[in-house]
This record gives C-alpha cells, sequence and structure tokens, in this order.
C-alpha cells in the first residue's frame, strides 16, 4: 500500500483523541495511548488510524498500526519511531499528554480476523511488530492449534519492542516461537543474524516442500516487497502472502 492510499480518507469526517498516556520504549520510540472523544472504536486486528497532523501550517496525513487489541477497545495505543528529518513523526514525538489528536479510520486490508487453517509466519522490522501484536493475540487467543512464529528484526537489542511480553507469550502457548534477529549483533548474541531474505529462503523456500504456511510481513522499505516476492514466486498462495510496507 502506498503512502498516499494508506493515508486516504473519502469522505469521512475526522474524529478526536486525546493523548492519555505514553510510554518511552527508547529514546525515540515510545506508544502514544489515545482515548477518542467519542467512546471505542471497533477495528480489526492490523489496521490503521490516518492521523491528521498540524505541521508547519499544513495538515500533514500519517498512518499509524493500532498496536493494542480491540478487546481492549477504550485506549488505542500506536507505537512509532522518531524518523531522522520526519516531520509527522517528530510532531508526534513532541505531543504531551493531554494533547488532542484528530484521525479518521480504522483503515487497511492488512487485518488478521479469523485466524487461517494453517502455521502463521510474522516477519516484522522494527516498529513493523505494531499491526502485528494485535494480530498474534487473535490467533494464539483462538482455537487454533496450529503454530505461531515470530521472526523479528530490528536494529539492535533495545528496539525488540514488546520483548517480555513476547517471551511470556512463549511461555503460555506452547505453538508461539519467538526468535529475534539483529543486522550486527554483540559479542555474545544467541539469536539470528543476518537478512529476512536469507532466513526466509533457507527456511520457507529451499528448506522444504510446504506451501501451506501463510505470512505477515511488516517493514520500512523494499525488503518488504521483496519477501513477498520471494514467497510467491516459490509457490505460496498470493492470498497467503499478506504485507504491509512502509
Ligand atoms: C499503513 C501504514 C501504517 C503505518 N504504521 C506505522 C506505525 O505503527 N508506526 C510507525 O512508526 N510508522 C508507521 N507507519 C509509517 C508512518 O506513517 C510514517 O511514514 C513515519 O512515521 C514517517 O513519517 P514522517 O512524516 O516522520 O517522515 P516522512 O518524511 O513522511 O518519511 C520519511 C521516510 O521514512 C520512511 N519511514 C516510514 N516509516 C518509518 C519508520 N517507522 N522508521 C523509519 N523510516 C520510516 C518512509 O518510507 C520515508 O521514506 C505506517 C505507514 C503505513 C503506510
Amino acid at each position: 500500500m502506498s503512502q498516499a492510499e494508506a493515508g486516504a480518507s473519502p469522505g469521512r469526517p475526522s474524529s478526536v483523541a486525546i493523548v492519555e498516556r505514553i510510554e518511552h520504549h527508547t529514546a525515540d520510540t515510545r506508544s502514544l495511548f489515545l482515548r477518542p472523544t467519542t467512546g471505542p472504536l471497533a477495528f480489526l486486528p492490523g489496521q490503521f488510524l490516518s492521523l491528521l497532523l498540524p505541521v508547519d501550517g499544513a495538515v500533514l496525513t500519517r498512518p499509524y498500526s493500532i498496536a493494542s487489541r480491540p478487546e481492549d477497545n477504550d485506549l488505542l495505543e500506536i507505537c512509532l519511531n522518531e524518523v531522522p528529518g520526519g516531520r509527522g513523526s517528530h510532531y508526534l514525538c513532541s505531543l504531551a499528554v493531554g494533547a488532542q489528536i484528530n484521525f479518521t479510520g480504522p483503515w487497511g486490508t492488512f487485518t488478521l480476523d479469523q485466524p487461517p487453517a494453517a502455521a502463521c509466519i510474522f516477519l516484522a522490522d522494527g516498529t513493523g511488530i505494531a499491526p502485528m501484536r494485535p494480530m498474534m493475540r487473535r490467533v494464539l487467543e483462538s482455537e487454533s492449534s496450529f503454530p505461531v512464529h515470530l521472526l523479528y528484526r530490528a536494529e539492535d537489542e533495545a528496539h525488540l519492542l514488546y520483548r517480555n511480553e513476547l517471551l511470556r507469550w512463549t511461555r503460555q502457548h506452547l505453538r508461539f516461537v519467538f526468535e529475534s534477529m539483529l543486522p550486527t549483533p554483540p559479542d555474545g548474541w544467541t539469536g539470528l543474524r543476518g537478512t529476512f531474505l536469507e532466513q526466509v529462503e533457507a527456511r520457507y523456500v529451499s528448506g522444504d516442500a510446504d506451501r501451506g504456511r501463510h505470512f505477515y510481513i511488516c517493514g520500512v522499505g523494499p525488503a518488504v516487497t521483496q519477501l513477498r516476492d520471494l514467497l510467491r514466486g516459490a509457490g505460496y498462495q498470493r492470498r497467503a502472502v499478506q504485507y504491509e510496507k512502509w
């Protein structure tokens, strides 16, 4: 989905939310907990809000995934990192508790409502974990007994967001596997290293002939569509490879 498509809000008036709480994950990454003034918002795991941000006399439209579950419907969590030179993320990171944000939504088709009858593989890069958090919860809290596997890549260990929660899920759900990956790990790192493309090629393309898995991919830049193309080109069904490119 392009940024323009993602930010589109045809014909829908904007709503207002108040920043009720801010949680700092790292110096440049935080969660804003938003309370819509019109009451709880219904959405599907994976959907996003289009935030309308007043910056330098203009209104910037920026999409942000909802990192909380629909079941936690009184507060909407968005999780973002401040992009160097990025006007929208800089504005959001300057907000304090009590600030007001105009938004439209929920929007988006990168969703997981009914868990598929198949193993689910989540490939999250950085804050790309945000839409996947409620998606994975939806699968893990369902009757499904299929495996759920998260490969989570971040620039460094501190940016592996929600790590304690993800580790807790591995203890609560035997079918949940969480592996983390760093591009250039420190000494003593026992997780994965390298790129998604290498891992995915080795495990899910040349690794075996099973083509029944479902994939959910989210992150920034061309790696997302490269992964999509690798998997679909290897024989996975088009609808079984869902992605969101930021
Ligand atoms: C459907 C959708 C959902 C999104 N959900 C989230 C979310 O939950 N959390 C979040 O942090 N961002 C999310 N984004 C990205 C977000 O909308 C903005 O693009 C991002 O915050 C940068 O905006 P900006 O105005 O600061 O910088 P811009 O000047 O608009 O963008 C600068 C560059 O940063 C790249 N970029 C976009 N996102 C990131 C990022 N997270 N890290 C590094 N570079 C980035 C863009 O591709 C662009 O090349 C989402 C994007 C889409 C399309």
